[in-house]
């Protein structure tokens, strides 16, 4: 059997291997410490953001960020429903009702029509909708402008989960820097790994002061431990703050080499009928964290599951998008509105590998199961 070839696996190398030598070194290991301090820094000047918070996950972003624009039992929050569970379950944690909205085609993102649409209906039956959590699908950036203003005239805060989309942009803004508030993950297969960890960015500096008390116990500022609240262990160590650093100061290359990877893939289906790259053409609005098809399966006279199928054969990882929140299980008690694209894209769409760590063989290795696959010549 070949070697496995993963969609996204983390591409981590030398450079990262002496950052986090050194932080131990340092002595910095209990848990914070000064690499801590310089990612967050880092960080908040390439988003352009005033104030970050390094944290122990994505999730836990997700989980503080919602705390902090107080969101609680009895709320509810809107949130896209083509997404990774993490978002919904934040949602959860607080006690308030994760309310879905469905999506654009082009891009996956939360459309705005819809998001007035469920806001209209909620307030109107008296509802308390405490926040909308839009996300950007794939890496690529939600249309802030619209989804923004929206929130605006209800006067509900937007808190952005960005977790995928780190390096991205709206109108000339990376993402991370809408909202009161945005989360970023560092998960292993995102853009950019600490192995595990996140951060939260706002520019206020209320809600980064919070955070930062609630992620380490809610500790009030005295010498014996003194809390009057619940808090959380959610700090992210500084050794993989070290790991953060090495990566971000790669993070631009790693966007660069996935986006040739978009291009060979764009190259190779521009010669079969029936597949489309998904998410509209390839600008800065994106980061190229994933890169999926489309399949018109009565055209091409194939699946998404077929060609899935054809390249595991091969050892070669691929997925479907998200299946979306309204479709799980675990959620199917939960409100939403739908218009049938997440649906369709769960069911048509095939993620590929896109990691910049893959070497120039699997990447042959990839496109030429491909071609022999569907067709596609030279
Ligand atoms: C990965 C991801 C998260 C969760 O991040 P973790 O660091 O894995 O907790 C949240 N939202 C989205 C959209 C994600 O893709």
């Amino acid at each position: 059997m070949s070697e496995r070839i993963y969609m996204s696996s983390p591409d981590v190398g030398d450079l990262e291997e002496q950052y986090m030598v050194a932080a131990i070194r340092s002595g910095w290991i209990a848990p914070l410490g000064p690499d801590v301090n310089g990612f967050e820094t880092e960080m908040a000047e390439r988003v352009g953001v005033d104030h970050a918070v390094a944290l122990s996950s994505g999730t836990a972003a997700l989980h503080l960020g919602l705390l902090g624009l107080g969101v609680g039992p009895g709320d509810v929050v809107l949130t896209s429903t083509l997404t990774f569970a993490a978002t919904a379950n934040a949602i959860v944690y607080t006690g308030a009702e994760p309310f879905f909205i469905d999506c654009e085609l082009e891009s996956g993102n939360m459309d705005p029509a819809l998001l007035r649409q469920a806001l209209e209906q909620l307030i109107e039956g008296g509802e308390r909708v405490a926040a909308v959590v839009p996300v950007d699908l794939l890496g690529k950036a939600v249309n802030y402008t619209e989804i923004c203003a929206i929130a605006d005239e209800y006067g509900i805060p937007v808190l952005s989960d960005a977790a995928e989309s780190l390096g991205a942009s709206h109108r000339g803004n990376p993402a991370g820097s809408f909202g009161r508030a945005s989360i970023f993950s560092f998960n292993g297969n995102k853009i950019m790994t600490t192995s595990g960890g996140g951060m939260l960015l706002t520019d206020d500096s209320d809600l980064a002061a919070h955070t930062r008390y609630l992620a380490t116990q809610a500790r009030q500022p005295v010498t014996h431990y003194e809390h009057t609240e619940i808090g959380y262990n959610y700090r992210l160590s500084n050794l993989l703050a070290a790991l953060g650093r090495a990566q971000l100061s790669r993070l631009d290359e790693m966007i660069a080499r996935r986006r040739d990877m978009r291009e060979r893939y764009r190259e190779l289906f521009a010669m079969v009928e029936g597949v489309e790259i998904f998410g509209g053409i390839d600008d800065a609005s994106d980061n190229f964290w994933l890169t999926s098809i489309v399949i018109d399966s009565a055209k091409t006279g194939w699946s998404a599951a077929d060609l899935s199928a054809n390249l595991l054969t091969d050892n070669i990882e691929s997925r479907p998008i998200w299946k979306p929140m309204h479709l799980q299980p675990v959620f199917s008690g939960a409100r939403a509105v739908t218009n049938g694209n997440s649906q369709l894209l769960f069911g048509t769409g095939l993620t590929l590998p896109s990691g910049s760590a893959l070497g120039s063989s699997e990447i042959d290795r990839v496109l030429s199961k491909l071609r022999t696959f569907s067709g596609a010549t030279v």
